[in-house]
């Protein structure tokens, strides 16, 4: 939809080779290298005699070389001698290339800008970055921005070819003059300009300094562009097309009466929430979080139970086969007394079941199919398909999840996740989702215990896991994460399993972990549930949502090296009866003082949302998204925590923006957003 005449949008013209090296940059129109900004800046304005530059900061000198040669102890380099009138000073280099010795021959004039350190021998440069130069040449006048750049792209090039944007693009402003002055920001040309090419009187310093107007600027155009493509899609999404479902309740009515429980307020408000949108014609696009425990999978079954009532089919996915088991078993324990068949496919099933399974969600027979990701390869075909659920979504990565959206029209869609999203990323990254919350537990439960303690004690846990189970009840023992090697945690898993059984002879101490069949992973789960395993030792793969409410204590191996997020979820698989539950968390000392910080958080909070706030804060936004697997674009300039403010100016702005300057926009979404993904998820 871009003004094709825009020169701004335009491709940059360059030779072959430079173009795929602007490429990796992320740089592609003549505009993308006006946003190429500075990483930082050099100061090669000033000239200082040998004697006096100060250490422990970069430094400009000038001088003739008097000396050159190749040392080889402790290793091959090369040390250069310089002199200007008042001393002398070595400049050392450990890489170097024969041109480099040309360059610095006897008699040459050079400028070396670097940090001068005392050596063993006198002063000395280590790498200068070097420039040969005729006596009385004029110094830069201002500050040399650096650019962030790929091997064979150098500065100068970089740098000569930014500038000539500058020079001949124009750089029209695309907020208006009223929303300018009102905000008080900088004009968008003056701000890219003093970046790109600061006057002589800003310093290094002032120029990295984040309040700076001209930062604060891009900054707030980078929020702004982000900002406006979620509105975008959201009105995009109300504007889609999906079949209004409305049930009239009889499914529901009849789960409910079934239940040992009455639906929590918090429950309730939620499930209006989410037959609400269903009743419409557009795309329910739905997040339902609540707390580990606050009893999602109830909601999700009165949810489906809605669609069902109204004739459509329901798709239920969870991340992990044991997950998907468990909800599976569960549903079809709620369902199936109500004369509805559910269908189970997982990766595992033999092909004949499979082909069964398939035949039946084809042709409408099973009204709810559940699964892991296999529910949504290519030849699974539903007969009319109106809603589909995911469960712990955040374990999902983009792919999949698009996948899912081009399954039979576009369905209604409920995620749902226990991991809370921090109030800035709601307001960002996840700004084109309806949100609905769970805030309130199911009464009865009591609070969970957590210790601390040294995997010195060990033997005092296994006594106290003794002691509980005496008393009748569950313990889970989950081994340490090894990252480097699944087969070393495999290894661990087994060896715990090997030992507990040992140290605990009268007690019936089973095993699960990823690389078991999920049949017999099933079995394992299974006996578990029915307590004819007391304790059961296991890999991670428990972590997210397994229900064995018997269960009241979790003792987590090594839970320094685990995340806040995983341990919250680990921790959530107790206390969910309404016997004292406790979990234990060993670790292994000394801790980094980082470790202690995860871990104190971790041990004086119980509320996932406080855990999630401060685990943003340790770790920052990045680790939150999952931004690596899921290749969601990160911000360039804005910061989402220490840029709060003009993420909620930019945000009051964006809906003002479309309404009343739809050219503005459309112009600021171009020349950010152009050429890329949509910020979020496509
Ligand atoms: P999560 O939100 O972590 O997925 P679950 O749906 O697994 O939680 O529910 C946790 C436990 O709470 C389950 O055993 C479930 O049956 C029970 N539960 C759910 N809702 C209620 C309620 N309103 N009252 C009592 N127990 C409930
Ligand atoms: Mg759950």
């Amino acid at each position: 939809m871009r003004p094709p005449e825009n020169p701004a949008f335009a491709p940059v013209s360059a030779p072959a080779a430079t173009l795929k090296r602007l490429e990796r940059l992320g740089i592609r129109r003549r505009f993308d290298l006006v946003l190429h900004l500075p990483l930082r800046y050099e100061d090669e304005t000033h000239l200082y005699p040998i004697v006096d530059a100060p250490y422990g900061q970069p430094v400009l000198v000038e001088g003739e070389v008097i000396a050159q040669e190749i040392q080889f102890k402790p290793r091959r380099q090369l040390v250069v001698q310089i002199e200007d009138r008042t001393g002398t000073l070595v400049l050392r280099f450990i890489h170097f290339y024969p041109s480099q010795q040309k360059q610095l021959a006897r008699g040459r004039r050079v400028r070396a800008l670097g940090e001068i350190r005392r050596g063993f021998f006198g002063d000395e440069m280590v790498h200068p970055k070097l420039r040969e130069v005729a006596e009385g040449e004029p110094l830069a006048e201002s500050l040399t921005p650096i650019y962030p750049t790929v091997n064979g792209l150098t500065q100068p090039v970089l740098r000569r070819m930014i500038h000539r944007e500058l020079d001949t693009l124009p750089l029209p402003d695309t907020l208006p003059d009223a929303v300018r002055t009102a905000l008080r920001l900088m004009a968008f040309d003056e701000a890219v300009k003093l970046l790109h090419r600061p006057p002589p009187a800003y310093s290094a310093q002032q120029l990295a300094d984040p309040m700076l107007p001209a930062w604060q600027r891009l900054k707030f155009d980078e929020l702004l562009a982000q900002q406006l493509s979620m509105r975008l899609a959201y009105r995009a999404r109300r504007q889609g097309r999906a079949p209004v479902i409305q049930g009239d309740g009889h499914l529901r009515q009849a789960l409910s009466a079934n239940l040992p429980f009455a639906l929590t307020g918090a429950q309730q408000r939620v499930l209006v929430e989410i037959t609400t949108d269903m009743a419409k014609p557009h795309p329910m696009n739905r997040l339902l979080q609540g707390d580990v425990g606050s009893g999602k999978t109830i909601v999700a079954a009165l949810s489906a139970l809605a669609a069902i009532e109204a004739g459509f089919q329901v798709a239920l996915m969870a991340p992990t086969e044991i997950l998907a088991e468990q909800h599976y078993i569960k549903l079809s324990a709620w369902l199936e007394p109500l004369g509805i068949r559910v269908a189970w496919l997982s990766g595992s099933l033999r092909k004949k079941a499979r082909g069964e399974m398939l035949a039946d969600i084809a042709d409408g027979s099973a009204r709810l199919a559940v699964g892991t990701h296999a529910l949504f390869q290519e030849d699974v075909a539903f007969e009319t398909l109106g809603l589909v659920i995911v469960d712990e979504q955040h374990r999902f990565g983009v792919g999949q999840r698009l996948a899912l959206q081009g399954k039979g029209g576009a369905p209604h869609q409920l995620m749902m996740s226990a991991t809370p999203i921090p109030r800035t990323l709601a307001m960002s990254f996840y700004a084109d989702l309806d949100v609905s919350v769970i805030d309130e537990l199911p009464p009865g439960r009591t609070p969970i215990v957590t210790k601390l303690i040294n995997n010195a004690r060990r033997d005092e846990v296994v006594g106290f896991v003794d002691r509980a189970c005496h008393e009748g009840q569950q313990a889970y023992w989950v081994c340490p994460l090894i990252e480097e090697s699944e087969t070393l945690q495999l290894q661990t898993a087994v060896d715990t399993h090997l030992q507990l059984s040992e140290d605990l002879p009268h007690r019936r101490v089973g095993l699960v972990h990823g690389r078991m069949k999920p049949q017999e992973k099933a079995e394992v789960m299974a006996a578990f549930s029915r307590n004819e395993i007391q304790v059961l030792v296991a890999t991670t793969v428990i972590e997210v949502g397994v229900d064995v409410p018997n269960a009241s204590l979790m003792v987590i191996e090594h839970a320094e090296r685990m995340g806040l997020a995983q341990l919250h979820q680990l921790r959530g698989r107790v206390g969910r009866g309404a016997a004292r539950s406790t979990c234990v968390l060993m670790f292994e000392a000394p801790l980094s003082e980082l470790a202690k910080a995860r871990l104190k958080v971790i041990y004086e909070n119980t509320d996932g949302f406080e855990i999630a706030r401060q685990d943003l804060q340790i770790r920052g936004p990045g680790e939150f998204l999952g931004a690596r697997q899921s290749g969601v674009p990160m911000l360039r300039f804005a910061d989402l925590e220490k840029d709060l403010a003009l993420l909620e100016s930019a945000r009051g702005l964006a809906p003002e923006m479309l309404k009343s300057w739809p050219r503005e926009a459309e112009a600021h979404l171009d020349r950010w957003l152009a050429g890329r993904e949509h910020f979020l998820k496509a």
